[in-house]
């Protein structure tokens, strides 16, 4: 019998992924996002150990030499990824874990949290169109023209996977979206 649900929450960067958490986590008082970890610098609106454990490039590599993630990925240039203490520490608390990351690692840590004896539902959110997706991409105003070409470019390949996943979501709009999340996790 496997005991936890874990939830893996994917779909292309800009899709709106967390807003759409932020949108329902008070309605999910069983379920906690994993807070995961980058090299990624910090955005003026983000604080540390809330939207990600920020540390540096070498701070991240002496993490995978010493095998304290479960799993991590380099996406847009930086690495990404979650240890074993936070999904443990979420255990410990009774809750449900939510991650919300990227499909390269919903393939990666799918496998892993079910050898664990975890069940694990992975939900992708899909924009309602590509246009959309690249007005949402230009619209956070974060980034070069660099930058937002290859944000498009990886977002083009993450599409691509969302036949790996149990469940799609559209986000047309946000509280439907927010209520068919909510739906699957009360499920
Ligand atoms: P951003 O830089 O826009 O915050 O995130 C870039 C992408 O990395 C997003 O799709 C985000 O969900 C994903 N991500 C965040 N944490 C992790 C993680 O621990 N592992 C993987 N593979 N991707 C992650």
């Amino acid at each position: 019998m496997k005991n936890n649900t874990v939830f893996i929450f994917s779909g292309p960067a800009g899709v709106g992924k967390t807003t759409l958490w932020h949108l329902i986590e008070k309605d999910a008082p069983t379920i906690e996002k994993v807070i995961t970890t980058t090299s990624r610098p910090i955005r003026e609106n983000e604080i540390n150990g809330i939207h990600y454990h920020f540390i540096t490039r070498s701070e991240f590599e002496a993490k995978i030499h010493t095998g304290d993630l479960i799993e991590y990925a380099i996406v847009h240039t930086n690495y990404y990824g979650s240890t074993f203490s936070e999904l443990d520490r979420i255990i410990q608390n009774k809750k449900s874990p939510i991650y919300i990351i990227e499909p390269q690692g919903m393939v990666h840590l799918k496998p892993l949290l079910e050898d664990k004896w975890y069940k694990v539902v992975t939900i992708f959110l899909l924009p309602p169109s590509l246009d959309e997706l690249k007005k949402r991409l230009h619209g956070r105003g974060t980034e070069t023209p660099e930058q937002f070409e290859i944000r498009l470019a990886t977002a083009l390949t993450e599409l691509e996977q969302q036949d790996f996943y149990d469940i799609k979501i559209t986000n047309n709009n946000l509280k439907i979206a927010g209520k068919e999340l909510l739906d699957i996790i009360h499920r």
